[in-house]
């Protein structure tokens, strides 16, 4: 399970997250939504801590960090981003590593796993993301959708408790991000936890059970993904859905 508590972040005297809270249970999906601009990149970054925030209080399972403005505790943030794997909207994949050295590379470089265990690793989750034909393949020879079917099996190499998925859809066409789409259902059927901020109202409506709007750094309403999206209870979160079409 991962909780957020009262995040706040400022970027250049700009509050840009506002007492944020959310709770992710295990083995279900969150999604995301919200204007560009209204914080959903910044708030995935401060769960793995790319981005520090101000105030507030991080756990994900049994790791904890409160955020006081003080440095933080080395370990507990460690701790922290071991525990999540992350993917974002144009893939960032090592341009100069194979599909499998993409996967089996945080397992050797920053986990110091032998390599053949990493290997067995990596190319577990290719076939998993469906790719074990494409395994010795660099990224400009695979599609976006296939590009970002790495980024998956890349971000759950090291058994992440947390998915983090920024807008993992965004840069494909719709048949890519189709592929994308099922990836992220067969995963979620299978219990992996996941936020995901996102766009895309097929890939929200169908994997995440919890959906939560941001608006301006603010929470607007957050509760069952299927009643946020067809009945919501705010004006704002009407409007905002109605843009996506
Ligand atoms: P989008 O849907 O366009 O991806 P978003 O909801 O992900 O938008 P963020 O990227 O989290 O929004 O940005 C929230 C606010 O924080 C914006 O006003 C943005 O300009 C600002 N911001 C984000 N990162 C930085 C940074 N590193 N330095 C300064 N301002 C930043
Ligand atoms: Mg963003």
């Amino acid at each position: 399970m991962i909780r957020l508590a009262d995040i706040e972040k400022s970027f250049d005297g700009q509050k840009v997250l506002k007492r944020v809270s959310l709770a992710v249970r295990e083995g279900s999906v969150t999604a995301l939504i919200g204007p560009s601009g209204s914080g959903k990149s910044t708030l995935l970054r401060c769960v793995n801590l790319l981005e520090i925030p101000e105030a507030g209080e991080l756990v994900i399972g049994e790791a904890a960090v409160r955020f006081t403005g003080r440095a933080l505790d080395r370990e507990a943030v460690r701790r922290i981003r071991r525990q999540t794997g992350m993917m974002f909207q144009n893939f960032q994949l090592f341009p100069h590593r194979t599909a499998l050295g993409n996967v089996m590379e945080s397992l050797v470089v920053v986990l110091k796993w032998p390599e053949d265990k990493a290997r067995a690793r990596a190319l577990e989750l290719l076939e998993k993301v469906g790719l074990a034909h494409k395994v010795d393949a660099w990224p400009a020879q695979l599609s976006g959708g296939q590009q970002q079917r790495v980024a998956i099996a890349r971000a759950l190499a090291s058994s992440p408790s947390v998915l983090l998925c920024d807008e993992p859809t965004s840069a494909l066409d719709p048949e890519l991000s189709l592929e994308v789409v099922e990836v992220l259902a067969q995963l979620a059927r299978e219990g992996t936890t996941m936020l995901i901020a996102t766009h895309d109202l097929r890939l929200a409506a169908r994997v995440a059970q919890d959906a939560m709007l941001l608006d301006a750094g603010e929470v607007v309403e957050s509760g069952p993904a299927a009643q946020l999206f067809a009945c919501p209870r705010h004006e704002r979160t009407a409007r905002f859905i109605a843009t996506l079409g």
